[in-house]
């Protein structure tokens, strides 16, 4: 079988039509169900006249919607452009003018958006919207589409656009074959059983969202979606749907782990939980397996390898603390110096390479940035400074673009962010670059004071702390008493904008 979305959907139903495929609101689908709904929508979705290799964006919060969109779009060998629906509007628009798509499949909340794309936007031939009168009367007729899943397992079958924490935001494309692998490796790699009962509430939008999904399919998991996060309704569909296991970014697991305000939580269904997108401190996993006895799997995840590169096993902290894992099942990591390509050896910090049959094909149109991400031997270049142990475990130190060259020396912005945080007076921080005549560069740090700490003589304290602890030239050289550190939706800084703004001020 040449593995696309809708054809592994076909197997599974093939295998286990009975099996739970989805809890969504209210309605609860099994397999058969899920592939018959995906074939009436891929039908409609083909008399509209979507075909093979058309973009079709979907805008949607995680539900059964999401999913048999995926799975309809992918039977027509058309490519799903996932959209984030939480982007601002003009960035929404640069996904709709990149991707160019003939059709919108959308959330009833956000038909209004997208009828007013539409008007600007005549190549956008059909648009499906989640209500009663469209989508749902679609799928209830289940007029089965008659010929079978097309496209090959090599064509593009997703594009997800990348965060855009470090640039523009550019789609990845993600083939059948990348999908696959994806969901492979990560039931390869950590338990994943058919008998789990898995709650998809990270956004689907990011691969961390979308790639579970497939994974369920693959094993026969049933998806339980959650729509928002929120984490009283997450505890509750926990204890209703006996869930066994989740994907969280650290934001969502600190909330989760602050449950005092909940009452008491009822985990006794957990066999574990994943979090990662984002840095995840050992001590928030810690914090989280001492609050509700569940321990916490760490993933490294990249967009362009279609989600998981790495796990460390809940077993695993105690003696890799401070590390993401290891590579997951037929994936590949390497360390090479970021000005050179030469490769690293064990122990020594650069740029973290990732090789496999997971990662992307390139990006939409971009031949520039996909040459610049994917070296000659096949590698895709991760932006990310790290360091590979001799067991073959990988450290996350930071970004390439976010390093601090002053004087010539590398400056982790991690590493001050890591000592300040620490201080008591601090309640979240971020260390960037600024340009400076006499070094190139230097350290900044963007400091939130915690509530009730005196602002009098902070600075110098901070200054002082740093000061103890890390080389004189990693000092920052001013610190920014802020209200707040701006943020995307995995939690991760956003970098760039506190550089514009420290460059604006200056
Ligand atoms: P852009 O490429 O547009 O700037 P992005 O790199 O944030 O966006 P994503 O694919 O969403 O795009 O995120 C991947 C990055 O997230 C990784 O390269 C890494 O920097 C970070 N990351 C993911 N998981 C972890 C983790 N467990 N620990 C630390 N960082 C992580």
């Amino acid at each position: 079988m040449e593995p696309t979305p809708a054809r592994l959907l076909r197997e599974r139903a093939r295998l286990n039509p009975d099996a739970t495929a989805y809890v969504s609101d209210e309605r609860r689908i099994d397999f058969r169900t899920a592939e018959r709904e995906a074939s009436a929508l891929a039908a409609h979705l083909d008399a509209n006249g979507v075909g093979a290799g058309d973009r079709v964006v979907v805008l949607a919060k995680n539900s059964d919607f999401l999913a048999t969109s995926l799975f309809a779009v992918s039977w027509l060998g058309a490519i799903a452009v996932i959209a984030n629906w939480r982007l601002p509007a003009a960035e929404l628009a640069h996904v709709f003018d990149d991707s160019e798509p003939v059709a919108v499949l959308a959330d009833e909340a956000f038909g209004p958006a997208v009828q007013e794309l539409r008007q600007a936007r005549p190549g956008i031939r059909h648009v499906v919207v989640d209500t009663a009168d469209d989508y749902r009367a679609i799928i209830a007729d289940a007029r089965a589409h008659g010929a079978e899943p097309a496209g090959s397992s090599a064509d593009a079958a997703v594009i997800m656009y990348t965060s855009g924490t470090t640039g523009r935001s550019k789609g990845a494309v993600l083939t059948g074959a990348n999908l696959y692998w994806s969901a492979e490796g990560m039931v390869s790699t950590i338990p994943w059983e058919p008998g789990h009962r898995f709650l998809l509430v990270a956004p689907m939008f990011h691969i961390g969202g979308l790639a579970p999904l497939l994974a369920n399919v693959l094993r026969g998991t049933a998806t339980v979606f959650l729509r928002d996060f929120d984490p009283a309704a997450v505890w509750r569909t926990i204890a209703e749907e006996r869930i066994t296991t989740m994907m969280t970014v650290p934001l969502m697991l600190r909330a989760l782990t602050h449950v005092a305000g909940l009452g008491p939580v009822d985990a006794s269904s957990l066999v574990n939980v994943t979090c990662g997108g984002a840095p995840v401190a050992d001590e928030l996993a810690g914090a989280f397996t001492a609050a509700v006895g569940v321990p916490v799997q760490l993933v490294y995840g990249v967009t362009e390898f279609t989600g998981a590169v790495a796990f460390r096993l809940g077993g695993e902290g105690a003696a890799h603390a401070g590390s993401t894992g290891r590579a997951v099942f037929g994936g590949e990591l390497a360390v090479a110096d970021p000005a050179t390509g030469q490769a690293l050896a064990p122990g020594e910090t650069g740029e973290v390479l990732i090789r496999g049959p997971q990662r992307f094909a390139g990006y939409w149109r971009d031949e520039a940035s996909t040459a610049a991400a994917i070296t000659a031997d096949g590698w895709y270049r991760s932006g990310d400074v790290g360091r590979i142990d001799e067991d073959g475990f990988v450290r996350l130190v930071d970004r390439v673009k976010d390093v601090v060259i002053s004087g010539g020396e590398n400056i982790y912005p991690a590493e001050l962010e890591v000592v300040l945080a620490a201080h008591p007076a601090v309640a979240d921080v971020a260390v960037v670059g600024r340009p400076d005549e006499t070094w190139g560069e230097v350290p900044i740090a963007f400091v939130v004071a915690a509530p009730g700490t005196a602002a009098e003589g902070l600075e110098a304290e901070l200054v002082e702390a740093c000061r103890a602890k890390l080389a004189g030239y990693k000092t920052p050289k001013a610190i920014r008493f802020v209200e707040a550190i701006p943020r995307n939706t995995l939690g991760k800084v956003l970098k760039r904008q506190l550089r514009d703004e420290e460059r604006a001020a200056a």
